[in-house]
């Protein structure tokens, strides 16, 4: 009842004002009561017949202060009435005092109204002066006993208050003794630990406290305990009962006893894993935004800057202050036009995003490609709340994208378009020629002796020999036409437009022109000239690969009829290429099918006629085409590299031939093998020679080596450094078919050779014509002079030797003599012995 009691109008009443109920059955007495205490200034008086009727009054009104009650009233008596009063809860709290005339039984009354609660008791007739010091004393225990109960209601309804808030606290709070063990948990507490309260209860608090922390913690509790600290407040780790980690704040104050010792702990914990996690994210968000390669921009829904990244600005060169506030249309190139924007933003409407390559522009006014995505970022509502911008600067790859198309399509060495780039240059052209009916052509060129020059000013000159052949030719040909490297020394040149084909061998022959003058690389001053092989379309095929086909053809032409020069494609010529392509697909199996043979020619001692070399001489037994002279096929061989095994074949066949022959004792030969130019280019040469010295167990001077005097001449440097380990090896050396290069026989002295064999032109007319037979006769008086040995070649008359013997000349070799024969027939020969005496 003392919820709703009115405390507060009660102590504004003053006593007269507190109600009254005077209960009794005769109504005389109640008026009697009633106008006594009116008189003395009650305000309030409450009347009541009976018992039933004081109990209704109290229950209707909840103020009354004091029952002044008669003991005899018929039905419910005094004492029933005062005791269902006093024992109630309602209004246990009012005073009851008991009112009878029935003075003989008083003491028996008196103890049976006290038993049922009531604390006086009055006899009629009743004294004014002692009723109002009994009304008095009543009043004030009730205000006692009413204020006494308003504590206990205040008490209680802040413990139920406090005990509210200790449950319904969104902190865990526990009471923990000074062992560390928990003496009360609220509901928070053990929904963090995910315990019943039960389970915490008496358990240490450092149980659930993750790895060092619980020691942590105690050191902190003790400092505390020690006065140090005012309360404590860390960081803890608990661990929940499933095992995950929970991140808490922990404040641990004390409850001081009057002695100065804690007599326990208040632990307030507040769980922040939600934000700490939240914070984590936050921070990898931060590092990843900030340290992200792609430059990174956020934007309001209106497209307003927002914020932006480091890279941002290292990009764009738009610090994060110059940015925010602006729109991104800041970097806008003005390379892209309204539709690129409008469709833009169509698809991020549509979509919630957009990707594409954009052009932007940096804040130094420099343009440069981006990758952009952007990305629409929506709110709970669904609403968006911001555009994220992630791009890259890809001026890098689009460079080496370009770097990377160049050189799919250009020559790495002269920058020229390449084989791919002229494939197709060359189709479009042939479909506008189509087009137009008209006429195109294409060149083929290519640079005459050119291996002489990267055999003897080395490939790096070769090279910048090649870019400014290059960069002179492009720089005299029309904008529409193409020049390419073919490869090697081999240029193309694509004439879009042409009136008629006399137009291209204009071209031609001015590009023969242009390499007239001499190139300057590298200090030395080189002339090359070219051969150069025209077809045209739609004459001369209808493709690039037929085009190209047959100028190579024609090129192909020019060189063997002297090369310098320029010719046009004829059908004839493809015959010819045809059969030379036969011929060299032919003698890549000669070798390994056994079709080559050498055949041998003697050389005779002057002198006596005696046999004293021999000289091997290829020959090609082609299956199809019968015997083929080295005239025909070496160059082919050369051409291919196939000189080099073919070579190796030769010295080793002749070697073994001329041990046989000194096993079955035809005396001292020496073996002549002739050697080609590129065989001297070979490293390995020497190594090769005395290698099959040993295999065929020859002597090294039963072998000389025959190089022509133009190879030699052409290859001075790297020759000489050859023919040195040769002659070291012991083995003898020849200079071939002198009289047909420039040497000077002043050269021949610082060269490691014994012998020079003059070449057969000068042998050919003597001793008719004079002119020859005073070169001859030079030739051997210097060449003895230099204590070399000369051989004659070519010696197909008598009067020939004649003059040859009369000049002291050492050798002979021809036809006069012995043709070149194959060894079992030599053998014949060598078992005549002297061929001279035989001439008789
Ligand atoms: P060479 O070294 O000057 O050989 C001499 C050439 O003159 C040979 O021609 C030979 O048959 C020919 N000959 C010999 N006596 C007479 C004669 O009295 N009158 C005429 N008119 N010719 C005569 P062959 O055998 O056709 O060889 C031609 C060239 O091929 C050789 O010229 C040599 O330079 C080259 N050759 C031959 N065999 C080889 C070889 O195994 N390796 C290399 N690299 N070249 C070779
Ligand atoms: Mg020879
Ligand atoms: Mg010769």
């Amino acid at each position: 009842m003392f919820d709703t009691f009115p405390f507060s109008i009660l102590e504004s009443l003053t006593d007269r004002q507190i109600p009254i109920l005077v209960v009794d059955d005769a109504q005389d007495n109640l008026d009697l009561m009633e106008a006594l205490l009116l008189s003395e200034g009650y305000e309030n008086i409450r009347l009541a017949s009976s018992g039933p009727e004081a109990l209704a009054t109290l229950a209707n009104h909840s103020n009354i202060g004091l029952v002044l009650l008669d003991l005899m009233m018929p039905g419910m008596d005094g004492h029933e009435v005062c005791r269902r009063i006093c024992q109630s809860e309602q209004w246990g709290h009012i005073p009851v005092i008991m009112v009878t005339g029935a003075a003989l039984r008083r003491r028996d009354a008196l103890n049976k109204s006290f038993s049922a609660g009531a604390i006086d008791f009055l006899t009629k007739p009743i004294s004014e002066v002692e009723l109002l010091a009994r009304i008095h004393s009543a009043l004030t225990l009730y205000r006692e006993r009413v204020m006494r109960q308003r504590k206990v209601c205040e008490v209680a309804e802040s413990e139920e208050k406090f005990r509210i808030i200790f449950d319904q606290a969104p902190v865990g709070i526990a009471h923990v003794d000074l062992n560390g063990r928990i003496l009360l948990v609220n509901r928070r507490l053990c929904s963090i630990l995910g315990y019943a309260d039960g389970d915490l209860l008496e358990r240490s608090f450092e149980d659930f406290c993750q790895g060092q922390h619980g020691a942590c913690l105690d050191e902190g509790v003790k400092d505390l305990i020690a006065g140090e600290v005012a309360y404590l407040a860390v960081e803890l780790a608990l661990v929940h009962k499933q095992g995950s980690t929970i991140w808490v704040h922990l404040t641990v104050s004390a409850l001081w006893e009057p002695s100065g010792i804690p007599r326990y702990f208040i632990y307030v914990v507040e769980d922040f894993s939600e934000r700490k996690r939240a914070e984590e994210n936050l921070r990898l968000a931060a590092t990843v935004f900030d340290c992200s390669a792609e430059a990174i921009v956020i934007t309001d829904p209106q497209a307003n800057i927002v914020k932006v990244n480091r890279t941002f600005t290292e990009i764009t060169g738009y610090a994060d202050e110059t940015a925010v506030g602006k729109n991104p249309r800041l970097l806008s190139s003005g390379i892209h036009d309204e539709t690129f924007y409008k469709s833009m933003w169509a698809t991020l409407t549509a979509f919630g995003q957009w990707q594409g390559e954009i052009s932007n522009r940096r804040k130094n006014g420099e343009i440069y490609p981006s990758r952009l995505t952007i990305s629409a970022v929506k709110d709970h509502k669904g609403e968006i709340c911001n555009y994220i911008g992630i791009s890259a600067d890809i001026t890098g790859r689009k460079v080496a994208e370009e770097r990377l198309s160049f050189l799919a399509n250009h020559d790495p060495l002269t920058g020229l378009p390449n084989r791919t780039l002229l494939g197709d240059r060359v189709q479009h052209a042939i479909a506008l020629a189509n087009r137009r009916g008209s006429e195109m052509a294409l060149l083929f060129l290519d640079l005459d002796r050119f291996k002489n020059v990267n055999d003897t000013l080395g490939h790096d000159m070769g090279d910048l020999l090649l870019q400014r052949v290059g960069e002179r030719l492009s720089e005299h040909i029309r904008k529409s036409d193409t020049l390419a490297r073919w490869g090697g020394d081999e240029f193309v040149l694509l004439l879009e437009t042409i009136r008629r084909g006399e137009d291209a061998a204009i071209v031609a022959r001015r590009v023969l022109q242009l390499l007239t003058e001499p190139i300057e690389v590298a200090g030395y001053e080189i002339v090359v000239t070219a051969s150069i092989g025209i077809s045209l379309f739609p004459k001369d095929g209808e493709n690039s690969q037929t085009l190209l086909k047959n100028a190579d053809t024609a090129m192909y032409c020019v060189k063997e009829s002297g090369r310098n020069n320029f010719q046009f494609f004829t059908p004839e010529m493809n015959i010819l290429a045809q059969e030379r392509f036969q011929i060299e697909s032919d003698l890549r199996r000669a070798l390994t099918q056994k079709e080559l043979v050498l055949y041998y020619q003697p050389q005779l001692e002057i002198a006596t006629g005696k046999i004293v070399g021999v000289e091997a001489l290829l020959r090609w037994q082609h299956p199809g085409r019968g015997m083929i002279s080295p005239n025909q096929f070496i160059p082919l061989a050369e051409e291919t590299g196939l000189i080099v095994p073919i070579g190796e074949w030769v010295i080793r066949t002749a070697c073994e031939q001329n041990r046989q022959w000194q096993e079955a004792g035809f005396g001292k030969l020496r073996m002549a093998v002739n050697l080609s130019r590129l065989q001297l280019n070979d490293h390995h040469l020497a190594e090769t020679v005395s290698q099959i010295l040993r295999e065929t167990n020859l002597q090294p001077e039963l072998l000389e080596m025959e190089i022509t005097e133009t190879v030699m001449m052409q290859n001075l440097q790297i020759g000489i450094s050859i023919l040195q380990e040769l002659g070291a090896l012991g083995v003898h050396l020849a200079m071939d078919d002198f009289g047909t290069g420039y040497s000077s026989l002043c050269h021949l002295r610082n060269l490691p050779i014994g012998t020079i064999k003059i070449h057969q032109s000068l042998i050919r007319d003597l001793p008719a014509a004079t002119d020859d037979l005073a070169i001859a006769s030079a030739i051997i008086s210097l060449a003895h002079n230099l204590r070399l040995k000369v051989v004659a070649e070519g010696v197909e008359r008598e009067e020939q030797l004649a003059f040859l013997r009369h000049q002291a000349c050492d050798k002979a070799q021809g036809f006069l003599f012995c043709k070149p024969m194959p060894a079992a027939e030599l053998e014949k020969v060598l078992t005549q012995g002297n061929l001279v005496r035989n001439l008789g």
